[in-house]
């Protein structure tokens, strides 16, 4: 038997059913581990642990397709919906929640190189924490490596960049964490972290105010000067 749910049912009192969030969450709090929703929480999950999360997420999912009186039973289109979502969410655009660091080994700096390195732009997918919309951009990393740097493959940034992105984010948060990244790998002399991105929250909910109207004029303008 799958060990996630044979521990399930061990820790489970008969007439008693604990929901797996609530079990993860436990393992965080006592780890005295954050869990927002840019964090990675991949060392508090155990083996098949997802596949019985996401279903959990679906159930869930139903209810709040229910609570907006959706007909689900009877409506073809809406029908598998929140399974569909539970998926996306937990395999694809949250998936830098729940999944492992991709391997990146640092190798050192034999050449010596000491030349600003420029990679990007590279394609950022990401959705905004307040809305779970999504956040469409590019990233651009500079790096100054030193003779004691570690260097990775350039393949390697695209991926580190995307599993911080596959979470609900915030901009500024999102940036810091892919600087952090990369500063704790490469330990380079200077790193510099540039991302230009559209947030579709804005576009969607339409512009409701007149900040959020000036907000979007000078992304607008920004965009037609780039
Ligand atoms: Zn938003």
């Amino acid at each position: 038997m799958d060990t996630a749910i044979k521990d399930m049912l061990e820790t489970q009192r008969p007439g008693e059913c604990i929901p797996l969030s609530q079990r993860i969450r436990e393992r965080l709090q006592q780890a005295g581990a954050r869990f927002h929703a840019n964090d990675n929480i991949a060392p508090f999950l155990q083996d098949g642990e997802m596949e019985l999360l996401q279903h959990e997420v679906a159930g869930k999912l139903q209810a709040v397709l229910r609570a907006l009186v959706i007909d689900v039973d009877n409506d073809h289109n809406t029908r598998d919906t929140a399974a569909r979502v539970a998926k996306m969410f937990v395999q694809e655009v949250f998936a830098g929640r729940y999944q492992k660091a991709p391997a990146a080994t640092e190798f050192p700096n034999c050449e010596r190189l000491n030349e600003l390195l420029i990679v990007g732009p590279l394609r950022v997918r990401s959705a905004c924490s307040h809305h779970l919309c999504p956040i469409m951009g590019r990233i651009w990393i500079g790096v100054m490596p030193s003779k004691s740097s570690n260097l990775i493959g350039l393949s390697k940034y695209g991926r580190l960049v995307q599993w911080i992105m596959s979470r609900p984010q915030i901009q500024e948060e999102a940036v810091m964490q892919t600087a952090d990244i990369l500063e704790s790998k490469l330990r380079p002399d200077g790193l510099a972290v540039v991302l230009e991105a559209d947030h579709y929250c804005m576009h969607w909910r339409g512009i409701k105010d007149a900040s959020l109207r000036r907000e979007f004029l000078a992304l607008v303008t920004n965009r037609s000067m780039t």
